[in-house]
């Protein structure tokens, strides 16, 4: 297993983007207020990635093996049918900003800090997945979530972190006894080539949520992922 740690991801944050989202207009006292906060933000953020290369050692019908930890899932055995290896990973927004938020006392600036984390988050996993193409060729991956499907429940964090080796000391992100992630701007889960579409929101039935990337399909499960793999 081969563990790669990405920790000189650039963090430029996009004032116009956060401007807009949080509705604010540059040359107002807010405006000067939250300018001055992005300032801080990019000089002291630094978000994060990590990941392990690794292999798949054993597939049965209702889970798989990776790096010899098991993984209880039906549609990861389906999804990893025809690979061999993978990529477990955590990217963060990192604990610099983390650390910077829970120190503030305004509620208003607290839910500033949020969006500014959302976007450091959201350059690492842009950095990730480029990293990834470059270093490995990769053409298409996907991605599966513990806690995202019912079928691979949010408590396979532990089996996942088990996979990644020490996340707390190399990249700043620790699981709660909830298996939540701290900081909570970081997202995990395990990368595999695929020549499909798949997305967990096709089999999340979830209404109104707001980061929906694909339709829910009601009979994909038990069309695609129930039936005995061959
Ligand atoms: S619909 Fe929303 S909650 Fe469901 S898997 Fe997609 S992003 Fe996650």
């Amino acid at each position: 297993m081969k563990q790669i740690i990405l920790d000189s991801i650039p963090f430029q944050p996009d004032r116009n983007q956060l401007l807009k989202k949080l509705h604010i207009q540059a040359d107002s006292e807010d405006g000067a207020q939250l300018l001055e906060m992005i300032e801080h933000a990019e000089k002291i953020g630094k978000p994060k990635a990590m990941y392990t290369l690794s292999s798949i050692n054993d597939k049965h019908e209702e889970f798989v093996v990776v790096d010899n930890v098991k993984l209880s899932s039906r549609v990861m055995r389906v999804n990893f049918a025809d690979i061999n290896r993978v990529f477990p990973y955590v990217v963060t927004c990192g604990r610099e900003l983390y650390e910077w938020a829970a120190g503030l006392e305004d509620m208003l600036e607290q839910y500033w800090a949020e969006v500014i984390m959302e976007q450091a988050l959201a350059a690492a996993l842009r950095y990730f997945y480029s990293h990834l193409e470059k270093e490995y060729r990769l053409e298409k991956f996907k991605s599966m979530n513990p806690g995202s499907l019912e079928d691979w429940p949010i408590s396979q964090q532990r089996e996942l972190f088990q996979i990644l080796g020490n996340v707390r000391e190399l990249i700043g992100v620790e699981l709660t006894e909830s298996c939540l992630m701290l900081p909570m701007k970081s997202t995990s889960g395990i990368l595999f080539q695929t020549q499909s579409n798949f997305e967990n929101c096709q089999l999340c039935p979830r209404e109104d949520c707001p980061n929906r990337r694909a339709e829910y399909h009601p009979h994909l499960y038990d069309e695609k992922y129930k039936a005995p793999v061959l």
